[in-house]
């Protein structure tokens, strides 16, 4: 076996993955490593310990030994250390993006991308003073005065996915920590070498031992922290089966839990919408990170006229991409994360045939030279997708857009609102009406008006209904400041007679 990767010397060859617990890299004592592969050349690049409870145990104790200091920490002098986070991230970003290129598979453009938006929850949560500041209200009856005061929660875990290793996590580590509470992150053991880097940076900065804290694994450790004792409050991000059983399983251990899910995220085209600027837009949202974005639009309705200029221009567009290696210049968009993934795409593709569907751009059997052992499907179109067809509801995650046509506005609305999910909906017009109308009745949390990834900034929540999303509040913004704190409520009398005379 060879390996390609050696972007820190600090582990050796392959980059060995480790656990940081309690401010110490550790390496677990496990029976099983899942195999870390570059999905564009197909080697293999590290491996992950498929860690168990008992690491999730030692992380947990950790993490609740650090709590009572760390809450303690005034929280001016606990958002120094994001401050200084937030600066080594950015001096470092070039190089995170190289290693979420390399295990993940997107170009190196959109892997820094993916660091600033990282760095910009960090700078959000710099604010904590301010956003985690309670309420009072003075005589709520004679002398007696109430006040809401929030609190940290305690121990608070995440559940990361694979597709974007730097940013999801940063979601909810900054928040957390600010807000006084201690932290464990499990990435994603398909791409587990971007937070080793990070919480290299992490140890850096210097935070107190225990207040952040990284396990390796997959199920077992899942399941470790869904069940531990110590764990309060937990963020998952991944796939709606799994998000399901988070959100079920985290509550029913009394914990406060949020959990992300899939998508099948539709854009409406009206014939008075910029065709050149549609297309551009969509084809960037359907095929940047090989659709393997949450808010990757995979499904596009035509309305009236819209249909034919928009069908040839998104077909040109889907055929003129360059696909490739993304550290390589010039290339658009990269592989799909394993061969499992692009045998899956390339299955649902047929499908979407045997059910009558066209298929006039067609991706699947793609070899790029130089990078035969790759997991690359270039760009397809599925036209005249039937509804209420498999292929219409399945969330595919792969570089694949679906053409579906309707007479009306209000047909179009109607079908997006038939859906599973409802991550995000777009719409692209010049008509300010039909944009309200949309924006108004449109079921999605994240709503796009002529843009192809509606992706919340920092300061707001990262939204999602239905099948995308379960929970109450998000990740991300005051959402987050809500999630990582507990609010407490006191009520005083401090009785004149006591009043002391000096
Ligand atoms: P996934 O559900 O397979 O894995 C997510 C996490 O869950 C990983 O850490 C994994 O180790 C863990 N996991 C997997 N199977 C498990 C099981 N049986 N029991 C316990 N834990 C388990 O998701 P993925 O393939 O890594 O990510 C892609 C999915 O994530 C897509 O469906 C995508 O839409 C979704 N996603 C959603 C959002 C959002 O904001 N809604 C953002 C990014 C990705």
């Amino acid at each position: 076996m060879t390996f390609d990767f050696q972007p820190l010397t600090f582990f050796g060859e392959l980059m060995e993955i480790l656990n940081y617990i309690n401010g110490e890299w550790v390496k677990p004592k496990v029976k099983e490593y899942f195999d870390v592969i570059n999905p564009a050349t197909g080697k293999m690049i590290a491996k992950t310990p498929l860690g168990t409870r008992v690491d999730v145990d030692a992380a947990a104790k950790a993490a609740s030994e650090a709590f009572p200091a760390w809450r303690r920490t005034p929280v001016n002098d606990r958002v120094q250390y994001l401050f200084k986070l937030r600066n080594i991230m950015r001096e470092n970003a070039d190089e995170i993006a190289r290693i979420i290129t390399n295990e993940c598979g997107k170009t190196l453009e959109e892997a820094k991308a993916e660091m600033i938006r990282a760095y910009e929850n960090v700078e959000v949560a710099c604010g904590m003073p301010m956003m985690m500041k309670g309420d009072v209200v003075e005589d709520i009856a004679s002398g007696i005065d109430e006040m809401m005061i929030r609190q940290p929660v305690g121990v608070c875990a995440t559940i990361a996915p694979f597709n974007f290793p730097g940013m999801i996590p940063f979601w909810y580590l900054p928040y957390a920590i600010a807000a006084g509470n201690t932290y464990i992150i499990k990435p994603s053991e398909k791409v587990p070498m971007t937070m080793q880097f990070i919480m290299k940076l992490i140890e850096q900065v210097g935070f107190p031992k225990g207040v952040v804290n990284l396990v390796n694994g997959a199920k077992d450790v899942v399941d470790g922290i869904l069940e531990h004792p110590n764990i309060r409050a937990i963020t998952f991000v991944g796939s709606t089966n799994i998000a399901k059983y988070i959100y079920a399983t985290a509550a029913s251990h009394g914990k406060r839990v949020q959990a992300q899910g899939g998508a099948k995220n539709p854009v409406i085209i009206l014939p008075d919408a910029d065709m050149e600027m549609a297309t551009k837009i969509v084809a960037d949202s359907a095929f940047g990170c090989a659709g393997q974005r949450c808010l990757a639009v995979s499904f596009a309705v035509t309305v009236g006229d819209a249909k034919n200029q928009f069908t040839e221009l998104i077909c040109d567009a889907a055929s003129s991409r360059v696909v490739g290696y993304g550290l390589d210049s010039g290339v658009q968009m990269g592989p799909v994360i394993n061969m499992a993934s692009k045998s899956r795409v390339e299955q649902l593709i047929a499908l979407g045939q045997s059910e009558g569907a066209t298929v006039p751009v067609d991706g699947r059997g793609t070899l790029i030279k130089g990078y035969e052992s790759g997991h690359f499907i270039k760009p397809t179109i599925l036209a005249d997708v039937p509804r209420g067809s498999e292929i219409a509801k399945t969330e595919i995650f792969g570089p694949v857009l679906s053409l579906m046509h309707v007479n009306t506005v209000d047909d179009a609305i109607e079908l997006v609102n038939s859906g599973q999910y409802g991550n995000q909906a777009s719409l692209f017009t010049s008509s300010g009406n039909a944009a309200r109308k949309f924006r108004y009745e449109a079921e999605a949390g994240n709503i796009g008006i002529n843009i192809g990834v509606a992706a919340p900034m920092a300061f707001f929540p990262f939204s999602g209904w239905k099948d995308s999303f379960f929970g109450d509040m998000h990740g991300q913004g005051m959402d987050a400041v809500e999630f990582f704190t507990q609010k407490k409520i006191v009520v005083e009398r401090w009785p004149k007679e006591w009043t002391r005379k000096f």
